[in-house]
């Protein structure tokens, strides 16, 4: 016997094609995405406005249980990060992080990373295995639930935490499309965002696509040398060729693109850095978040003072670069990218 597979793992029209098979109607269908993805059912019996026989059918057929969470820590700004046990004990990691203004889910999109920057914690131990969709929507399942608890609904994505989601392609877009669709959790395309290492052939198809996803893309260096350094994935996309993908995307999208772009002391963080930035960015539409270095113990890098940092942003914002520094939050529960799921590893 086959193990049953994940219903989560169905786009909506596959599930209705299920459903037909074995004489069900389209309503139904919807009817179990409600269950799923609106009032957040672990588990068929609750979904009371479905025939039993359909219920047991469902339940021989697939599985729907949450994930086992291994860990949950609450900071004292109010993010929360989970720690998942996924079926083949590989570990994930999701946030939740609420603002004044909004309630954003950092989810992850494969067990560990290849891409290895020298500044992250979710490459040190290596790369493991994509995540399915079913397993994208769970965690956002999960945020989602907590959000709510704290009255907060849910209204933002960010694909941030641990992996390269622009590497798990089909597996996100499927996740993306339950994410957005009015008959799942209907968040709005631009309120969800991807954020890559920089995969010049995938940021060239998302322009052929032209979604209304928000798109942000690890630049880190100022230069080809420095994000050499910093990201071996720039000696297969060099920083030439990808700014001109960013180009042409904005080009096609006419939608502006982020850039991330970390702040470490002595290296990142300079007078040199401004000028090349000024230069390489000349005329394109896009703005600066400027992430400060989380320390990561791996790594001999430092966090410039906040004075530098601020000196650093104005003089972007002088060459008519538009930036912001972004705060760190959750700092006292490991928040950053691959921290938890790394700590955890460790021990
Ligand atoms: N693979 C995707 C998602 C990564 S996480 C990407 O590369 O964009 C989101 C952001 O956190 C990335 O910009 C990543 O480079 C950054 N980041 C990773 N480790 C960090 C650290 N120690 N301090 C600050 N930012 C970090």
């Amino acid at each position: 016997m086959n193990t049953p597979k994940d219903i989560r793992d169905l786009s909506f029209e596959e599930l209705d094609g299920y459903l037909k098979s074995v004489g069900q109607e389209t309503f139904r269908a919807q009817q179990i995405f409600e269950w799923i993805y609106k009032k957040g059912a672990v588990g068929f019996e609750s979904m009371s406005n479905l025939p039993l026989d359909l219920r047991q059918r469902l339940r021989q057929d697939f599985d729907l249980k949450p994930n086992a969470i291994t860990k949950k820590v609450v900071s004292e700004d109010g993010t929360t990060k989970f720690l998942f046990d996924l079926l083949d004990h590989e570990k994930i990691e999701s946030v939740l992080i609420p603002t004044a203004t909004r309630t954003t889910a950092c989810i992850s999109t494969q067990a560990g990373c290849k891409f290895g920057c020298r500044f992250c914690a979710s490459g040190i131990g290596g790369w493991s295995r994509h995540l399915s969709c079913a397993e994208i929507v769970t965690q956002v399942l999960h945020v989602k639930e907590e959000s709510q608890k704290h009255k907060r609904p849910l209204s933002n994505i960010v694909f941030m935490g641990t992996g390269e989601p622009l590497d798990n392609f089909d597996n996100l877009f499927k996740a993306i499309r339950i994410i957005n669709s009015d008959k799942a959790m209907g968040i709005g395309a631009r309120h969800i965002t991807i954020s890559t290492v920089g995969l010049v052939p995938r940021i060239k198809e998302l322009a052929r696509q032209n979604l209304q996803i928000e798109l942000a893309v690890s630049l880190h260096g100022f230069d080809n040398a420095s994000r050499n350094v910093l990201m071996p994935v720039n000696r297969k996309y060099p920083f030439d060729e990808l700014i001109e993908a960013c180009r042409q995307y904005v080009k096609a999208t006419k939608r502006q693109i982020t850039f991330e772009y970390i702040l470490i002391k002595d290296v990142t963080c300079t007078p040199k850095a401004v000028q090349s930035l000024k230069k390489a960015l000349q005329g394109l539409i896009c703005k600066m978040n400027l992430i400060p270095y989380n320390p990561v113990s791996e790594f001999d890098h430092r966090t410039p003072s906040r004075q530098e940092m601020l000196t650093f942003r104005n003089r972007l914002e002088e060459c008519g670069i538009h930036a912001t520094i972004r705060m760190p939050r959750g700092r006292d529960v490991a928040a950053a990218c691959g921290q938890l799921r790394h700590a955890h590893l460790e021990k």
